[in-house]
């Protein structure tokens, strides 16, 4: 070891131990190998690892920079306040805390903040888009609180804003919560806003999906609207694993003093100064050109599926991803990916509205632009993705060995040839 020694040392793991070692050549090979269009992933940078990957990891410090309750946080503390300021900054934000190990921790802390057991919380459901800790019966947040949920409406496929006004009146809920895992559209939080104030309740915007438009300056902001709002740090946002909050100054102690001590323990350090450093990237005009092709790449491809018969849900997408209906092609959402999946394309099987399958088959598949964004294709690059799945999902097999899956994945292998994740 020398001065040069900061963490990663991979010939030190290859001679160490070379299983673990071939899983992260082998993971490296199926991120560059294949299409991939999880609207959940991304391809953070190599700065970004290099501080994950950094013997920030191994400090203890419970508490918030200025107050720990270890010794020796001089230097970390530098990286949670730098994360802090430009967290602040880039969302315009009045407090920000960047300790959450996770979307979920985040969440948890609102629920930790602002409601006690058995009190109600209105939000999305799950089938229609809303996310598991968004009070299903299986979280947490279903089995401690009470959980009424709005869904989507069934001409317009989009929120169904007066089933949210008439449920706020009718339950008068502690918290209303925006935000979901599979929401193609803008959510119009100027009205979530006012149903919150006329019901006196907390107004929280989970944003761990589209955080990172908001960031490139791509879709309008929840910030000024929210109490709180929540979010993943790598989505589209393209940061480390982990989660944040931004709130009014008012919320901040009692959201703070939920994310520690009610929830966690020591903060992940190494993680906090990696989220420092995309702070920093998402500040950049190459950031917020990157979130626009995000979004525009999102519509070629959403329009595009749709011309080979796979249907976009309400007819389109603003975000970064769209959900398509596999009823006209008639296969359902397992075999759909099952068959994008022996072509090298890697997507999601997801419920549609109004599903008339169970969750684990579904009839629908999600699909995201941030991963190919960050690759550096364009729109004739989506068209050409969108033929590669059409032609998966309606002639392909679940077979990798199958004449056809072999055919697509060449021309995958071809197109991510041309683009290639973390480039040598
Ligand atoms: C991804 C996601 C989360 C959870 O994030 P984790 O980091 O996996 O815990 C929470 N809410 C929404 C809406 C999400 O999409």
């Amino acid at each position: 070891m020398s001065e040069t020694f900061y963490g990663s040392d991979f010939a030190a793991l290859q001679s160490f131990d070379p299983d673990i070692a071939d899983v992260l050549v082998g993971e490296l090979d199926r991120l560059r190998g294949g299409l991939q269009l999880i609207a959940s992933e991304n391809f953070s940078s190599p700065e970004v690892l290099t501080a994950l990957g950094s013997t920030l990891s191994n400090k203890y410090a419970e508490g918030y920079p200025g107050r720990r309750y270890y010794g020796g946080c001089a230097e970390v503390d530098k990286a949670e306040e730098l994360a802090i300021e430009r967290c602040k900054t880039l969302f315009d934000a009045e407090h920000a805390n960047v300790q959450a190990h996770s979307g979920a921790s985040a969440n948890q802390a609102v629920y930790g903040a602002f409601m006690q057991p058995g009190d109600t919380l209105l939000a999305m459901s799950l089938p229609h888009g809303g996310h598991l800790t968004h009070g299903t019966r299986m979280s947490f947040s279903g089995k401690w609180f009470n959980a009424v949920h709005y869904g989507v409406d069934k001409d317009s496929e989009d929120i169904d804003y007066d089933e949210v006004e008439r449920l706020a009146k009718e339950h008068k809920p502690k918290v209303i919560c925006a935000g979901g895992s599979a929401i193609p559209r803008l959510i119009d939080f100027e009205f979530f806003r006012r149903v919150a104030d006329e019901v006196g309740a907390i107004f929280w915007v989970d944003a761990a999906h589209f955080i990172g438009l908001v960031a490139g300056k791509a879709i309008p902001s929840p910030v000024p609207y929210a109490d709180v709002v929540t979010f993943t740090t790598h989505k589209v946002l393209r940061g480390p694993r982990s989660g944040a909050l931004v709130c009014k100054e008012e919320h901040k102690t009692a959201l703070d003093r939920a994310i520690f001590p009610m929830m966690q323990g020591g903060p992940q350090m190494h993680t906090i100064a990696a989220k420092a450093v995309n702070f920093k990237e998402c500040a950049t005009p190459e950031y917020a050109a990157y979130a626009r092709q995000v979004i525009d790449n999102a519509k070629v491809l959403a329009e595009a599926l749709g011309e080979k018969g796979i249907r976009p849900t309400t007819g389109g997408t603003d975000t970064h991803l769209s959900l398509h209906d596999l009823q006209p092609v008639l296969v359902t959402g397992v075999d759909a990916e099952a068959r994008c999946d022996a072509a090298g394309i890697t997507l999601n099987k997801n419920a549609i509205p109004f599903d008339p399958q169970k969750p684990n088959i579904a009839s629908g598949i999600r699909v995201g632009t941030p991963c190919v964004t960050t690759q550096g294709m364009g729109a004739d690059e989506m068209r050409t993705v969108a033929d590669l799945i059409a032609r998966a999902i309606t002639e392909g097999d679940a077979d990798p060995e199958h004449p056809v899956s072999r055919e697509i994945r060449a021309q995958v292998s071809d197109l991510v040839a041309r683009f290639p994740a973390y480039p040598r």
